[in-house]
Order: structure tokens, then sequence, then C-alpha cells
């Protein structure tokens, strides 16, 4: 094999570390938050450098056109979902939802999920007061607890022991997954068959499903039995938010002496921490893995520009992806400009909708919510954007989960205010559940074909 990372070449050149970063941990004890560095630096990869490589690759078909990206999972993962369940229903809703899409867009999708290091939140409010006391805010399982206690609360620094092994364990259950035989096309299209039956919006699909259920048959009676059906490409990705983390698993690979974070395939920059001055876009800049940047509806043309410059100065289509996420009301006023001027820059980036940030609102309940409609919405206005310029829109960036939860309302099997309360499972944002996950594959799906 000539993929390899050396496990014990902490990065040394640590520029981003003299840099302000937002979102970070008040640690109560320094000391203890640099003994866990050090244990962290010693534990091994967790992806390998060539496999960064080639996703890298396949992103870059997605910049040029010629791929879309599926990318989705959880806002937040839980230490305490780690089971063979959760991540055996997120990963099956996921490859469900790629067969559709590949059928219906013709070219290869890239399967990406927000898994096995997601677990870590940037939050609007530094404190969350309830019945009149006020407490420091979750800011994901490798921070605090989500608990509404002040023990619970506490940063600790183990929990980033605890995330390691837990993305540990997640990525190894994904890559049993995705090449042992779970994911063969024929099982997806068997399950997408059941849902079409099964769905109240069913019959709205059935064409699709009918039309693929031909072309599987067609390439049987063929002889054709590729090994492409038996097995997927699966890729791991979170945002790159708590430096402590990222930083002690970022290695010098030995093939090409390039710094990788070997947390994951793909890392992203948040909406809240891409400042040009601080240290997420000068630790992304030092790295070779392929990079996200979340551009909300303030982006500016000069700073989507400059995320170039900074990011991907060799221009090289695959390195950096644009996950736009500015709601529905917003996409078909703010995109175009940044999709013509980095076009006509001549840089080739992957452009993605992130349909679900910038449509949540609080419920009267209280719950924090969000309308199906609009997340079909956005990714309309995205796809009317891209049709309009003659670009590509190369993908969706979805928060999801695989099971029937109640915390987005809408969908075929429609979810109304009143039910949030019955499932609502979510430690961060609202979540597709399964059906509204699929409802939106089959709704993206035409919308490719229109
Ligand atoms: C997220 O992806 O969960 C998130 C916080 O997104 P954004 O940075 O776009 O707000
Ligand atoms: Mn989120």
């Amino acid at each position: 094999m000539t993929v390899n990372a050396e496990t014990h070449a902490p990065a040394a050149k640590a520029t981003w570390r003299d840099l302000p970063a937002a979102q970070q941990p008040s640690y109560p004890d320094a000391e203890a938050l640099r003994a866990v560095v050090a244990d962290l630096e010693s534990y091994p990869p967790l992806v390998f450098a060539g496999e960064c490589d080639q996703l890298r690759a396949r992103l870059g078909a997605v910049a040029r056109g010629e791929a879309f990206l599926l990318q989705g999972g959880d806002c937040a993962e839980a230490f305490d979902a780690v089971s063979a369940e959760h991540i055996r229903a997120k990963l099956k809703t996921l490859l469900q939802m790629s067969a559709v899409l590949t059928y219906a867009a013709s070219v290869p999708v890239v399967k990406v999920g927000r898994i096995a290091g997601q677990y870590s939140k940037p939050r609007s409010k530094d404190t969350e007061t309830r019945d009149g006391v006020t407490l420091p805010t979750y800011r994901g399982d490798s921070v605090n607890g989500f608990e509404f206690t002040p023990e619970a609360r506490v940063p600790d620094p183990e929990r980033l022991k605890r995330m390691y092994h837990a993305s540990a364990s997640t990525l190894n259950l994904v890559r049993a997954f995705t090449t042992g035989g779970y994911a063969d096309l024929r099982q997806v299209h068997a399950w997408n068959q059941d849902f079409v039956k099964s769905s109240p919006s069913g019959q709205r699909y059935e064409q699709l499903a009918r039309e693929i259920d031909n072309a599987l048959s067609f390439m049987k009676a063929c002889g054709t039995d590729p090994a492409e059906f038996k097995a997927v490409e699966f890729y791991s990705s979170h945002e790159a938010l708590l430096l402590d983390y990222e930083g002690a698993l970022t290695r010098t690979d030995s093939r090409t002496g390039k710094l990788y974070d070997t947390s994951g395939h793909m890392v992203w920059i948040g909406e809240r921490t891409r400042q040009l001055d601080h240290a997420h876009i000068e630790f992304c800049s030092q790295i070779a893995n392929p990079i996200g940047i979340k551009l909300g509806p303030t982006t500016s043309v000069d700073e989507a520009l400059t995320y170039i410059d900074r990011l991907d100065p060799e221009r090289d289509p695959g390195r950096l992806t644009f996950v736009v996420r500015m709601g529905a009301d917003k996409v078909r006023d703010k995109l175009p400009e940044l999709v013509e001027k980095v076009t006509a820059s001549g840089a080739v980036v992957g452009w993605v909708t992130d349909p679900m940030h910038g449509n949540t609102f609080e419920a009267a309940s209280g719950h924090k919510t969000r309308r199906f409609d609009d997340v079909l919405d956005e990714v309309k206005g995205f796809f009317e954007v891209h049709k309009a310029l003659g670009t590509h829109p190369g993908g969706i960036h979805v928060e999801l989960t695989g099971h029937d939860v109640t915390e987005c309302v809408g969908g075929g099997d429609e979810i109304f205010v009143d039910d949030l309360h019955q499932r609502y499972e979510t430690a961060c944002d609202p979540r597709l559940n399964r059906s509204q996950s699929l409802d939106l594959a089959f709704l993206v799906a035409e919308m490719y074909r229109d």
C-alpha cells in the first residue's frame, strides 16, 4: 500500500495557533487540555491521506459539473447514538437518496456523511436561560453535556478523547457496511420500492422508481454484475471547529510531505468561523484535505474571491466547495452575483446548497424547526440560479436522520407543528426524518431532470 500517514508527526507549522479563533470552549484547566492534546497526538489517524486525495478528485468532478455531491447526517452527533442501529439507519437513508439521485442526474453521486466527527457545535449565544437559571450553552458532546446542569455544562477536555473513539468506531462500522455487502444497489433499490409503496406521497415517485427498476432488470438480463453495485465509496466529514482536536490529528503524510487533518476526509468551515484573519481559515489553508466553507446571505463577492485565494491558491478543482446557506427567501437574490463573479475569476469550485440553516425558526411550542417546503424552495432557488447562469448545481448538504423523528414540519407524510414534541430528539438543529429525506431526494431528482 502506498498510502500512509505518519502517526507521530503532529503539525510542525501550527501557524493558526497564534490567531484568534471564534467558538472555542473555555476550559477551566489548561494543563488537563494539554495532556489530552498530547494523547491525541499519539493516536493513529482516523483516515488515510490517500483517501482524502481520492475524495478531492471526486469533488473535482463535482466542481467541473461531472458529478453530484450528497452530504448529510446529523446536525450534532451524540455519544449515546454511537450504535449499530443509529449508524445503519443514517447510512441506509443516504444510500437510498443516492440511488435515486444517481439515476436522475446520470452522473456519479459522491457520498459524504456528516458523520464520525460531527460532535462540535458553534452557538449563537454563550449562555442559555431556563426558568431563571442561566448556564453555558451546550457546544456538542465533544465539549460539554447536553443536560441542563452546572456540572454537565463545564467544558471537559477528556471529551475530545471520547470524540476520537466515537468517531473511530463509527467509521469502522461505516466501512464495514459500505464494503461488506450491505450497500448492494439492488438492496438499496428494494428499500426505495418499499418507501414508494408505503409513503402517502409515494405514487408521485412510482414512475421514477419503475424506470430504475427497468434499468436494473435490463442490466441483469444482459448478465452484468458490476463490482460497483456491491460496494460504495463513502466518506466522512465534519465542521473543523475545535482547533485543539483538529490540530492534534493533523499529521504529515510521508508520501507527499503535506499536512492532512486525519480526523475526517473532508472538513468544513462554518458560517460563524469564516473570518478571514482568524485561525479556522489559516488552519484549513495549511491542510491538504478537501475543504468546504459555508456561505451565508451576507457573503460578499470580495470575501468569496479571497476564500479562493487563501484556500485554493493553486486553483485545483475539488479542493474547495462552497456550501451556500442563504435561506429560501434570499438565495435567488444573493447567489447569482457570487456564482457569476467566481466563475468569471476562472476558479473552478464546487457549489452545493445547504437548504437547512437559512430556514430555521422557533415554533410557538419553543421547538427550533424548519419547514420542508422552505428547504425544498431553497434547493429550487439554487437550481434556478445555476440554470440561468449555465453553471452546475453541484450537490446538497442536509441535516437528516434515518429515524422517524418529528423535528421539521411538512413533507409527504406530513408533520404538523403540534406533532413536534412527539419525537424531537436532536441535540441541536432539527433534522429531516427518514421519509422527508427520501421525499427530498425524489423531488431533487425531478428538478435535476427538468
Ligand atoms: C451546521 O452545519 O450545523 C452549522 C452550524 O451550519 P452553519 O455554520 O452554516 O450555521
Ligand atoms: Mn446545524
